[in-house]
C-alpha cells in the first residue's frame, strides 16, 4: 500500500529544505496532506483586471500595472513609501506606512498585481496598503491569467513559493488523497473524487468549478463537525437521567409569586423545560434570549422544580458579579413567601475559606438546595448530595469540558444553557445541533425605550453637557472607551486618561468610577458595587462591562470611538441600559473611516433587535470572529460558512445523522474517526466513551 500523505513529511518534497520546513510549520504544515489542505483565504481573478481608470472610491479591486516611480518620504510622520503604478488606462499611487524596506523592493518597469481598497487623498485616488505581488516572467503560468489562489502567509514564505509547491505536490500526489466521506454518501450527493475537488480548490479552471469544489469541501467540513456535535448529544441524552415530577399547583404558585406576569415566551420556555425534565433522558436545552428578556426567572423555575423533587440545583455564571446578581435576585424574588424554604448559597473564589468549608459540608449533606457560583463550583472539593438540575449562564464563556466538570457532579442532571448572544438559526444548527432550543423572543412589557444616536467625535463636548444634565436629574451613566491606556500607534481616547480628565473638567463635582480589564477582579467588583448602590454617578469603562450587569437606574451610555467596536459588542454594551421603566439614551461617538464601519453604526442606530444585529454581524465578519477564535472548533471550518451555505449544511447534517445512528462508535469509519481526532481533539472523549 502506498504511503499515506499524512505520513510524508513536507521536508521530503523538492524545494523544501529544513529552513523552509520550519517556516511552513508556522502555517501548520508538517506533511504533504497538511499542504494540500491549506486552503486559499481568497482568490483573485487575474484573467481580467480592473482598468485603473475605472476604479471608484470605496471599492476593493485587483489591478495590474507597471511601476512608474517609487518614492520614500521618511520625513513624514509615518514614513511612507509611495509607488506610482500605471496600466494602459491610467495611473494611481499606492501607499504603505512604516515599511521602509519596501522602497528597495519596487523597481521601475516591474509588473505588479495589487489588491486593495480605493481611497481618495486630496483629489486623487490611491490604494492604501494594498496586497501586492511582483510578477516574474518565468512563472506566469500559476500566477497570472486565471483565478489565482491567495494563501495565508508567514514570514519567509511567499504566494509564489506556495503556489509552486502546492502545484508540484498536486501533480505528484493528488491521486493518493483519501476520501473522508463514505462512498454511499458521495454517490447520493453526487460528489466527485476528492482529488479533483482539491485541485480545483487551489487552481480553479473557472468560477463554476471553483464553486463546486468549495461546496464539496464545505460538505466535508460540515459533515465531520456535525458528527462531533451529534455524538456529543448521544453522550448525554442516551444516559439514564432523573425524572422530575411536575406539580402544576406549585408552578401556579411560582408564577404568582412575582410582581409581574410572565411573558408568553417565558411561559413557553417553562413548558418546554417541564416536558424535558419529566423525562428520564437528561435534558440538554439552550435558552436564547436577548439581554433583558427575562431568562433568569425561567432558569429559577428549574431550580424550584428540583427542590420540589427533593433534589439539588446549581447555577454557574462566568463572573463573580453575575453569580452575585443571580444570588441576590433569587433572594429578592423568591426569598419570601411560598418558596422561602429553598436554601440558596453563593460560592465564588473570594468567598472566605471558612465559609467555603461550611458550604461544602452543607452542600454534601443536601442542606443547600440551590448552589450559585462561578468556576469555583468546578473544584473537586465541591460535591452534591443529589444534583439534578444545572444551569450554565453565558455558556460560550466556558469550554465544553468545564460544562462536563459540573454536570459530572450529579447523576446525569438536566442541563439548561442560557445565552444572551443571539444565534441565527443556521449557525445554531452548526454549533449546537445537539441542543434543544427555547427562544425568548419577547421583551417584558413596561420597559422604557432606548434611543440611539450617532455623532462625530467633534460633538463630544455637547454630549458630555447633556450627560451632565441627565445625571443631575438622577440617572446614572456609562462612558465606554475602546482602550485602557493611550497608545502610540492609535490616536484614541482611552479610559484611564479620560477618567482623570472628565473628573477634573466636564464632570467636575460628579462622582466618577473607573473599571477596566487590567484591574484586579476584586477592585473592579468593588467599583461596580458602588455604582450599583448609586454611590457613583458615572462609570468610565472598557468592554469589561459586556455581560449581564443589571442596574436599572443607569440609563445613559456614551460609547466613544464607537467605530472600533464590533456590532455584537455594541449591542451587548447597549443592553446595559434601558433595563428599568425609564427611557434610555445611547450615544455613539465616532468617525468611521470605512464603509463597513458606517454600516455597523447605522445598524445599531436603526434596531435594537439582537437577532437582526447578529445576522448583520455574521455577514460582515463571519462566524469565527462572532464567537471568538478558539471556540467550538469553528476554526476548522475553513471553506464552509453556515450563513451562506445553509443548504450544504443541512444535507451534511442529514447524512451525519444517518451515519452516527448506524455506527455511533465510528468503528466502521476509521478514516472519519482519525480525522476527527486530528481536527477536533476536544470531541475525542465522546467518541471513545461511545
Ligand atoms: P436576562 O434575560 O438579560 O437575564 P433578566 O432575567 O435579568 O434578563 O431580567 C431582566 C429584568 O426584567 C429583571 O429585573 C427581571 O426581574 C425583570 N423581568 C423578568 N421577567 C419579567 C416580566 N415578565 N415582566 C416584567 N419584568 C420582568
Ligand atoms: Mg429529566
Amino acid at each position: 500500500m502506498p504511503q499515506a500523505l499524512s505520513e510524508i513529511p513536507i521536508q521530503f518534497i523538492k524545494g523544501v529544505g529544513p529552513a523552509k520546513a520550519k517556516l511552513l510549520a508556522n502555517l501548520g504544515i508538517n506533511t504533504v496532506e497538511d499542504l494540500l489542505y491549506l486552503f486559499p483565504h481568497r482568490y483573485e481573478d487575474r484573467s481580467q483586471f480592473t482598468p485603473i481608470a475605472m476604479l471608484r472610491v470605496g471599492e476593493t479591486r485587483t489591478i495590474c500595472g507597471k511601476v512608474l516611480t517609487c518614492r520614500r518620504n521618511f520625513y513624514s510622520k509615518n514614513r511612507t513609501v509611495e509607488v506610482a503604478i500605471s496600466d494602459k488606462s491610467g495611473r494611481i499611487t499606492c501607499v504603505w506606512f512604516n515599511q521602509p524596506y519596501l522602497a528597495n523592493i519596487f523597481k521601475e518597469a516591474q509588473e505588479v498585481v495589487l489588491y486593495g481598497r480605493v481611497d481618495i487623498f486630496g483629489k486623487r485616488l490611491q490604494m492604501v496598503v494594498p496586497d501586492f505581488e511582483i510578477i516574474q516572467s518565468e512563472d506566469r503560468s500559476l500566477n497570472m491569467g486565471q483565478i489565482v489562489p491567495v494563501y495565508p502567509l508567514t514570514k519567509g514564505i511567499t504566494q509564489r513559493y506556495l503556489r509552486k509547491l502546492i502545484d508540484d505536490c498536486l501533480n505528484l500526489h493528488a491521486s493518493r488523497l483519501q476520501d473522508i466521506i463514505p462512498q454511499e454518501v458521495r454517490q447520493k450527493r453526487h460528489l466527485g473524487p476528492i482529488a479533483q475537488s482539491i485541485k480545483q480548490i487551489h487552481f480553479p479552471s473557472d468560477a463554476v468549478h471553483q464553486q463546486k469544489a468549495i461546496d464539496r469541501i464545505a460538505f466535508e467540513e460540515f459533515f465531520l463537525f456535525q458528527i462531533c456535535v451529534i455524538l456529543r448529544r448521544f453522550s448525554i441524552v442516551h444516559k439514564k437521567g432523573i425524572v422530575h415530577h411536575v406539580d402544576n399547583s406549585v408552578l401556579e404558585q411560582y408564577k404568582n409569586s412575582f410582581p409581574f406576569k410572565l411573558t408568553g415566551a417565558q411561559n413557553r420556555a417553562i413548558t418546554e423545560i417541564n416536558q424535558d425534565m419529566a423525562l428520564e433522558r437528561p435534558m440538554l436545552r439552550m435558552i436564547q434570549g436577548d439581554v433583558g428578556s427575562g431568562k433568569t426567572v425561567v432558569a429559577f423555575w428549574g431550580a424550584v422544580l428540583a427542590w420540589n423533587n427533593k433534589k439539588q440545583a446549581a447555577i454557574m455564571a462566568p463572573t463573580e458579579i453575575l453569580a452575585q446578581q443571580h444570588y441576590l435576585n433569587f433572594r429578592k424574588l423568591l426569598g419570601q413567601g411560598t418558596f422561602k424554604d429553598i436554601k440558596a448559597a453563593l460560592l465564588i473564589s473570594s468567598t472566605p475559606a471558612k465559609e467555603k468549608k461550611a458550604i461544602y459540608k452543607r452542600l454534601k449533606e443536601g442542606e443547600i438546595n440551590l448552589m450559585i457560583g462561578t468556576h469555583a463550583l468546578l473544584e473537586e472539593t465541591v460535591a452534591f448530595k443529589d444534583l439534578s438540575f444545572v444551569v450554565i449562564d453565558e455558556q460560550h464563556k466556558f469550554g465544553v469540558n468545564q460544562r462536563a466538570l459540573l454536570t459530572d457532579k450529579g447523576g446525569n442532571p438536566d442541563i439548561l444553557i442560557m445565552t444572551a448572544t443571539p444565534i441565527p438559526r443556521t449557525l445554531c444548527l452548526t454549533l449546537y445541533g445537539d441542543l434543544d432550543v427555547s427562544v425568548i423572543n419577547e421583551m417584558p412589557p413596561g420597559r422604557g425605550t432606548i434611543k440611539t444616536y450617532h455623532f462625530p467625535l467633534a460633538k463630544a463636548q455637547a454630549v458630555y453637557q447633556k450627560v451632565r444634565e441627565l445625571v443631575q436629574k438622577g440617572t446614572q451613566a456609562y462612558i465606554i472607551y475602546p482602550l485602557v491606556d493611550e497608545s502610540e500607534k492609535l490616536d484614541l481616547k482611552a479610559a484611564r486618561d479620560m477618567f482623570v480628565h472628565l473628573q477634573k473638567f466636564e464632570f467636575q463635582g460628579l462622582r466618577l468610577g473607573l473599571v477596566h480589564g487590567q484591574m484586579k477582579r476584586q477592585e473592579s467588583d468593588e467599583v461596580m458595587e458602588q455604582f450599583k448602590k448609586h454611590e457613583l454617578d458615572i462609570l468610565v469603562a472598557t468592554t469589561i462591562l459586556e455581560v449581564g450587569i443589571d442596574i436599572p437606574n443607569a440609563n445613559v451610555m456614551v460609547i466613544e470611538h464607537a467605530e472600533r467596536f464590533g456590532l455584537s459588542q455594541l449591542h451587548q454594551l447597549r443592553g446595559r441600559i434601558g433595563r428599568g421603566s425609564q427611557d434610555a439614551m445611547c450615544v455613539l461617538l465616532g468617525d468611521p473611516l470605512t464603509q463597513e464601519g458606517k454600516l455597523r453604526l447605522e445598524a445599531i442606530v436603526q434596531t435594537t433587535d439582537g437577532f437582526k444585529i447578529a445576522e448583520e454581524d455574521l455577514k460582515i465578519r463571519g462566524p469565527g470572529h462572532y464567537f471568538g477564535r478558539h471556540q467550538h472548533g469553528l476554526n476548522e471550518l475553513k471553506m464552509s460558512n453556515p450563513i451562506t451555505q445553509i443548504e450544504v449544511l443541512e444535507k451534511a447534517r442529514e447524512d451525519a445523522i444517518i451515519l452516527t445512528k448506524s455506527d455511533p462508535q465510528l468503528g466502521g469509519h476509521h478514516l472519519i474517526k482519525e480525522t476527527i481526532k486530528k481536527r477536533y481533539p476536544q470531541y475525542l472523549d465522546l467518541i471513545l466513551a461511545g
